[in-house]
């Protein structure tokens, strides 16, 4: 936490932030909110923010937040108990706003409960009718801008931005050393939450590569992690479930380039500014969650017809074949990571299909 708000006893607000943003979404999404705090704060100043246990170190660093409040609901939280509990918090710092970019009822009872007279959300949310203010969600674009609408005209987009301390750096630095690497390194992150975005073909890649990798993940990406530094013949390491989420960004930042497929890393990577090489197989970028950068790259099966088939991506293919990843080739993964390294100057790399 930094930049504790002086709350004065009895529920008075002395001095804390006015701001309350709700972001109890996916780590990802908490990282692509960070745009719309560094507005808000730029407005308001800086702002207290509720989020999961998990995505807090994201943003208990952030220039723009005051006090990160851990909402835990699916443990001490949890059920209406828990809830209330919360809530009962929230109304002694007598907020003036909450901005609510994750439009679920929990988020939008939490809001009624702390008795914010304003309530900022998507007009689309599924709680939309308890927001005094409803704004239309933009259908196209990027999600960093879609979540700034939330902010009214900001102008140019705020960078996504995770701050990392002395000591992340420190820790990550610390782990090379031990590992005998420095900088140069290529990090891959082989994990994702939903089956269907995973590339099986992590570990050939691995084999493939002619230079020193890093595998980065966390809790139960350790199997997926092990099988990657087999295959690399004393090539990798792994650093999956074994750092905390700031020193893998901090991780992530002293590499060359990080591959990984369409989940929380690629949002990482680019708040600690490494290129990505992004694999897409049943999502797609234009669904607003595709990275940006300049050196960034993209690697997907563009001529498949059943892509994209879901929001997130399926646990299972539905058809049973995979082949929006199993068709991604090493070859063109390879061909995107020397781009993203600097070594070709190629826009987008594909596969031949
Ligand atoms: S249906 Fe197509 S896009 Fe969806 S998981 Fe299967 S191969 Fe991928």
């Amino acid at each position: 936490m930094t930049g504790a708000p002086d709350r004065g006893r009895a529920g008075e607000r002395a001095g804390g932030a006015d701001t309350l943003v709700v972001q109890t979404a996916f780590l990802g999404d908490v990282v692509l909110t960070t745009p719309l705090l560094t507005a808000l704060a730029a407005r308001h100043g800086p702002v207290d923010v509720m989020t999961t246990p998990g995505a807090a170190p994201l943003l208990e660093t952030h220039p723009a937040v005051a006090e990160v409040i851990r909402y835990d609901k699916r443990g001490s939280d949890g059920g209406l108990g828990g809830l209330w509990r919360l809530a009962r918090r929230l109304r002694r710092r007598r907020y003036a706003r909450a901005v609510l970019p994750h439009g679920s009822w929990r988020s939008a009872a939490l809001a009624l409960l702390a008795r914010a007279p304003e309530r900022i959300g998507f007009g689309d949310s599924p709680a939309a009718i308890t927001y005094t203010r409803r704004v239309t969600r933009p259908t196209a674009g990027h999600e960093v801008e879609r979540l700034l609408a939330l902010a009214g005209d900001v102008g140019a987009a705020p960078p996504v931005h995770v701050e990392l301390t002395a000591n992340d750096r420190a820790v990550a630095d610390a782990w090379l050393r031990e590992h005998g690497l420095g900088s140069g390194f290529i990090a891959i992150a082989p994990g994702s939450i939903w089956g269907t975005k995973r590339w099986p073909g992590f570990a050939a890649l691995a084999a493939t590569l002619d230079a020193p990798i890093v595998v980065v993940g966390g809790p139960g990406d350790e199997a997926l992690a092990d099988a990657v530094v087999a295959a690399a013949s004393g090539r990798a390491f792994t650093a999956a479930g074994g750092l905390s989420l700031r020193a893998s960004a901090a991780l992530i930042a002293r590499a060359t380039v990080l591959v990984t497929n369409d989940s929380a890393p690629v949002h990482l990577a680019t708040a600690v500014g490494t290129p990505v090489v992004a694999l897409f197989g049943p999502t797609v970028p234009a669904f607003g969650f595709g990275p940006r950068g300049a050196r960034d790259r993209v690697v997907e099966h563009a001529a498949l017809p059943c892509r994209p088939c879901s929001a997130h991506g399926p646990a299972t293919c539905p058809l049973g074949h995979h082949r929006c990843m199993r068709e991604l080739s090493v070859e063109s993964v390879v061909a995107a990571v020397a781009a993203a390294s600097g070594v070709e100057g190629t826009r987008a790399i594909r596969t031949g299909h």
